[in-house]
């Protein structure tokens, strides 16, 4: 077993835990409890400089990734995070 071995493990493992980046706890960043508007959201990822689709420090224009789509609204350019749906209430129809 090589050292270097573990400390890849290490860093992946850290790499994985879940940081909020809207409140710097460890969580999911969409399962934040502390800020929960999406305008608030997107008010960070603005101030912060972070991409809007994969919440990453790239501008959401350049991002590899935004032809992502939401899993809640199936519309793309924006993480589930700041998806609009999370702020209204569930409802039948449309
Ligand atoms: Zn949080
Ligand atoms: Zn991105
Ligand atoms: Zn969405």
């Amino acid at each position: 077993m090589s050292t270097v071995r573990k400390e890849q493990q290490l860093a992946e493992y850290l790499l994985n835990l879940p940081l909020c980046i809207f409140c710097n706890e460890f969580h999911k960043s969409e399962n934040c409890e502390e800020v929960r508007s999406t305008v608030d959201r997107i008010e960070i990822l603005l101030i912060k400089e972070l991409c809007l689709v994969c919440m990453s420090h790239h501008t959401s224009f350049y991002c590899p990734r935004r032809e992502m789509i939401c899993s809640l609204c199936n519309k793309m350019n924006h993480h589930v995070a700041i998806c609009y749906l999370k702020d209204k209430p569930a409802k039948d129809g449309n």
